[in-house]
């Protein structure tokens, strides 16, 4: 079963019903998002053996897919941070040859954007020509990053993150999780279900018990190491998010059933008082853009303290 991109399947499942698939395909949506699942979903529909119920998860090739044992499919993922060109290379020596069992030759780009420019030059060839029974789908979570001679080969299909609503929706009721949880982690995911799901299986507290510095301290020395210590472990990023929308919860509302930190209300009630609604909205914004940089290999020290900076209050 796949969550969300009702539509995006329904039209891949109609292009593989009238055997109009095109060559190139490019997924795009943040990181997460089901980019992955839904090309895996494409790939077998595209040669599993059962001609009514494609793809029938049960046959030989859909096995063969899931296991990555397919001689007709192949996933290529970026070797360290990059795609080089040996692995694009290698994906040209094949691609040219007549499928082996499948119907076509598939072939998923995890990451795409991370083909450095000697591999992408190198697969612009074959995305020029593709060859007739094959399909190449790129997945990237930052299209702009792709150059824009890639993207125009390529059919874009654009992927959105679950309204956060329907993922606590989803959340208590296939899930079983409870109402607070489900908020907290939809929050938390963006609305990104394979994110999501990885929190929701992750039985262990969503964040950190203590209040971090950077939400209590008004000394903006200190601003440096606490920079610092978020670059030592990135995920505390997404713990500070937490922190930032209790306090924005306690800023704009009464009820505070939704609270994450429930245990630390009082703190937390005196601490929202030096912050007004907008610094605290900008604030998360702040911290998901910075993931989005450090994820786009900009320099992470220099991101964690125009970071930190921006978090600190002034007074
Ligand atoms: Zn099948």
């Amino acid at each position: 079963m796949i969550i969300g991109h009702q539509q995006i399947i329904k039209q891949l499942q109609h292009a593989v019903d009238i055997d109009h698939v095109a060559g190139a395909y490019l997924f795009a949506g943040m990181s997460n998002v089901g980019k992955e699942t839904v090309a895996l979903y494409f790939a077998k529909s595209i040669n599993c053996l059962d001609l009514v119920h494609r793809p029938c998860d049960n046959c030989l090739a859909c096995h063969k897919i899931n296991t990555s044992n397919h001689p007709d499919f192949q996933i290529v993922r970026p070797d360290g941070k990059q795609i080089k060109i040996d692995q694009i290379r290698q994906l040209q020596r094949q691609v040219v040859f007549q499928p082996i069992e499948g119907r076509r030759k598939l072939y998923i780009i995890t990451e795409a954007d991370r083909m450095n420019l000697e591999a992408a030059n190198c697969l612009l060839k074959t995305l020029e020509e593709p060859p007739a029974k094959s399909v190449l789908i790129l997945l990237t979570s930052h299209l702009d990053a792709l150059l824009p001679t890639i993207r125009s080969r390529c059919q874009i299909i654009s992927f959105q993150p679950l309204p956060i609503s329907e993922l606590v929706t989803i959340l208590t009721d296939q899930f079983s999780l409870s109402a607070d949880r489900a908020v907290s982690i939809a929050t938390l995911s963006q609305g990104a279900f394979g994110k999501a799901l990885a929190l929701a299986e992750d039985k262990g507290p969503l964040g950190i018990d203590h209040i971090p510095e950077v939400v209590t301290t008004t000394d903006r020395l200190s601003a440096f190491r606490i920079a610092e210590q978020l670059g030592e472990d990135l995920a505390q990023l997404d713990q500070l998010v937490m922190w930032y929308r209790d306090l924005l919860i306690i800023r704009q509302s009464t009820s505070f059933e939704l609270l994450t930190h429930r245990n630390h209300l009082e703190s937390l009630q005196k601490i929202a008082k030096h912050y007004s609604r907008i610094h605290l909205q900008s604030a998360i914004k702040s911290i998901f853009e910075t993931k989005k940089l450090i994820e786009r290999n900009v320099n992470a020290t220099l991101a964690l303290e125009v970071l930190v900076f921006k978090l600190m209050r002034t007074e």
